[in-house]
């Protein structure tokens, strides 16, 4: 039970809180971006909906990839 919750926390954090280059926060956009993309919608579409305007932001986000399942059994 505690390590499924911290496992979900670890899922949430992987992304950077902030971008990179100009510092807005994207932290809290990714779990949206990825659930609506993965529903069908384009991602392009998504990111003009979620105000993340700046080529720095938009690549954080799109650049993503979530590697976590692949860290997990060497924890
Ligand atoms: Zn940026």
């Amino acid at each position: 039970m505690l390590k499924k919750e911290f496992e979900n926390e670890v899922l949430k954090i992987l992304i950077p809180v902030r971008c990179f280059s100009c510092g807005t926060l994207i932290g809290d956009k990714f779990e949206v971006f990825s659930k609506r993309v993965e529903e069908g919608e384009k991602p392009d579409k998504v990111l003009d909906d979620l105000q993340v305007k700046r080529w720095c932001c938009r690549r954080m986000i799109i650049s993503h990839i979530d590697l976590i399942d692949e860290f997990l059994p060497f924890t």
